[in-house]
């Protein structure tokens, strides 16, 4: 049975596109796959965090992929500062992976932006401590959304230079599992840019908690244009906000494309808006109601973290010592 790894950040409350991207994905994979699922917490302080806040989001987010169906008794779920192997792992790909590497990660420049100099030396080597994630455990199918895809070639490539300067055959080779619809879930206030959960406007995503009529406000206030929709898939690939609706209700349909239009051809965005409101809500509402429930038991999910953490430095902790003696560390 293969090995999976994925994390998601606890810096804010996820969005529709993790779902689509990465959530439901993890929760259909645990039926063949062994799991590892982790609430990547060092990630997050990339950026700047609220101590309270973090604390906060990460119960949250751990509620959130309970609710949305993760087995943490028949896999594992956990958050990535509490074990230790990860960081250990990430210092020695920090001086395995290349600046030349590091300097052509996009999404360092999207989230640096024009300033730069100004970012975290962590937010830079993010991609290297990704690597570690994953190898500490020697996982290899990873299920990401399509912006993870080039940090998980940058792993490969951190993984072959290990194997090569040490001259072992130690870390796999990893396979990125990109959904085949909704890989990149759009934001709604701008059809060009990635829906994300640290976006300052909580306008440009729909979130896991929120309830029906927020989302029907946010759908309400989605950016469109002035066309009806189209017949032919092809007509939407210049309209970046009509796509990335028509993507969002096939994908929580479990539809084409092509079928949405079939049945929508012709509509203008009020009442497109409107269905979509509706299988936007279904899908979520039963989410958000057992989030709410689980996050009045903080024991319970501070108990569901501190298994898996338990269960996962079991794992990690003798790859990640292996590698250090690799490493020529006096052990
Ligand atoms: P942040 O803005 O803090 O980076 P995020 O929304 O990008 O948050 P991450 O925690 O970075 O979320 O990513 C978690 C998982 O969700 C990853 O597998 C990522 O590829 C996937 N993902 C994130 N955003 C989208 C999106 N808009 N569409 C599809 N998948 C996504
Ligand atoms: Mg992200």
């Amino acid at each position: 049975m293969q090995r999976i790894f994925s994390g998601i950040q606890p810096s804010g409350i996820p969005q529709l596109g993790n779902y689509l991207g990465a959530i439901r994905n993890w929760v259909n994979l645990q039926a063949d796959h062994e799991c590892v699922f982790c609430l990547v917490d060092m990630h997050a302080i990339t950026v700047w965090q609220e101590p309270e806040k973090l604390r906060h989001q990460t119960l949250t987010q751990a509620a959130i992929l309970l609710a949305s169906g993760i087995d943490a008794e028949k896999h594992i779920l956990f958050n990535q500062s509490a074990v230790s192997a990860h960081a250990r792992l990430a210092w020695i790909f920090n001086c395995v992976t290349r600046l030349g590497w590091l300097n052509r990660m996009t999404q360092f420049k999207d989230k640096a932006g024009k300033d730069r100099e100004n970012h975290s030396a962590g937010l830079y080597v993010y991609p290297s401590l990704m690597a570690a994630d994953i190898l500490a455990y020697k996982a290899t199918r990873v299920p990401v959304g399509e912006d993870q895809k080039q940090h998980l070639e940058l792993t490969n490539d951190i993984a072959q230079k290990f194997n090569h300067d040490y001259g072992v055959s130690f870390f796999p080779e990893v396979e990125a599992l990109i959904p085949p619809a909704a890989a990149r879930v759009m934001s709604l206030r701008d059809g060009t840019k990635k829906m994300s959960k640290s976006d300052p406007s909580a306008q440009s995503r729909i979130e896991m908690t929120d309830d029906a009529d927020t989302i029907a406000l946010k759908i309400r206030r989605a950016k469109t244009d002035a066309d009806v929709l189209p017949e032919d898939p092809a007509q939407l690939e210049n309209r970046p906000e009509a796509k990335n609706l028509v993507t969002i209700y096939a994908a929580l349909s479990d539809i084409s494309i092509t079928d949405v239009l079939a049945k929508h051809a012709g509509e203008g965005f009020g009442p497109f808006k409107q269905a979509l409101t509706e299988v936007v809500v279904n899908a979520i509402a039963p989410i958000a109601q057992e989030t709410t429930r689980l996050m009045q038991n903080e024991d319970h999910l501070l108990a569901v973290l501190r298994s898996g953490a338990t269960r996962a430095q079991a794992i990690a902790e003798p790859i990640v010592a292996e590698a250090e003696k690799i490493v020529g560390f006096v052990k």
